[in-house]
């Protein structure tokens, strides 16, 4: 199935370049990536979203495979304090969906109120923005999330450390941890991350084969559509003109691959959320890779980051070997 307002050949053109380069552009690559046009980028119309979950069981179902099995009891993390388990395997919390989670990379949020003396009430799909400039990608010390080809940001599983960085950067606090998996297990199971970091990844293994997003695929409503992000960004302007409605991330931290387009003030609409964990704001957003201190940062983790990715490289390599 696909999406009618879809352009078809601008997503396959966009989605096969990137199969035909899997290779990870490197942090801090990113950083001064130019050229954002073709990068694909979604435009959700909230104003159609019937908050059905379609979008949420359909991502769940697809990256199922991609989901943390921690195998045995968490490490005693030191300083205990300091480092705490986030454990969301047990069966009650896996089947969590109102908010993020290492196991829940999409959800729907709700906001209800009043503007312009009329009341509203808007569902909200809430998922990683793909920005351009992202600190996950330019702040993680072990160099695990990376800016693919076609504007896609993925946390790489085999590479986290699950030190949680790349939450405490983001500005809408996006990846989410589980602790008791990842490389840490296998050179300071005590000391360094604690288990690794989960969030949308734009379903990229299937984007890559020419298939949309599972999310985008089985709305009902029509409620996303993907596409270079020129094209998207000048369509959810057109749109929000339409309705005399308001755009939110086609500048925010710097813009994004995800443009939001609403009947209803931003503002307003972060007034009416529930924020919290899990739970990410709309507030307008500076971008945050443009203070020069997170800049140099940037710049000094590349190399301990390179160390990063050959350990995890290595693991993967030897874990393939005992699967022979
Ligand atoms: S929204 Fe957060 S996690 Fe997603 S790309 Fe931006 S900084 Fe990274
Ligand atoms: S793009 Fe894929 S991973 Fe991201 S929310 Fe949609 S279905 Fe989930
Ligand atoms: S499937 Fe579409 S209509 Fe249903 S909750 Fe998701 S975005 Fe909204």
């Amino acid at each position: 199935m696909t999406s009618k307002r879809i352009s078809r050949r601008s997503f396959l053109k966009a989605g096969m370049g990137a199969a035909g380069t899997v290779a990870l552009a490197a942090s801090p690559v990113s950083a001064t990536r130019k050229q954002h046009n073709e990068d694909l980028c979604t435009l959700i119309d909230i104003q159609k979203c019937v908050a059905c979950e379609a979008c949420v069981d359909a991502c769940r179902d697809v990256n199922d495979v991609k989901f943390p099995e921690p195998e045995g009891p968490m490490p005693n993390m030191f300083p205990r304090k300091k480092v705490r388990v986030e454990d969301w395997s047990p069966e009650e919390k896996r089947d969590v969906t109102d908010r993020l989670t290492p196991y829940n990379w999409l959800f729907i949020q709700h906001a209800e109120g009043t503007y312009n003396g009329k009341s509203f009430e808007l569902a909200i799909p809430r998922r990683c923005m793909h920005c351009l400039n992202p600190p996950c990608v330019n702040l993680c010390p072990f160099g695990a999330a990376h800016t693919l080809s076609n504007g896609i940001v993925r946390i790489h599983q085999d590479l986290c450390m699950g030190g949680a960085k790349c939450r405490a950067v983001c500005p809408w606090h996006i990846p989410q941890r589980q602790s008791g998996v990842g490389l840490h297990l296998d050179i300071l199971p005590q000391y360094a991350g604690n288990g690794v970091m989960f969030k949308c990844d734009r379903c990229y293994d299937r984007v890559a084969e020419g298939e949309l997003p599972a999310c985008i695929e089985v709305c009902p409503e029509g409620v996303q559509e993907i596409g270079p992000r020129k094209e998207m960004v000048e369509k959810a302007r057109r749109l929000a003109t339409q309705i005399n409605g308001f755009v939110y991330g086609a500048d925010d931290n710097g813009g994004t691959n995800t443009i939001y387009v609403s009947p209803v003030p931003f503002g307003v609409l972060n007034e009416a959320i529930v924020i919290g964990p899990g739970n990410p704001h709309l507030k307008r957003t500076a971008d945050s890779m443009a203070d020069p201190n997170r800049m140099l940062a940037a710049l000094a983790i590349a190399p301990v980051a390179g160390v990063i990715g050959a350990l995890g490289r290595l693991r993967k390599l030897s874990r393939q070997g005992e699967g022979n």
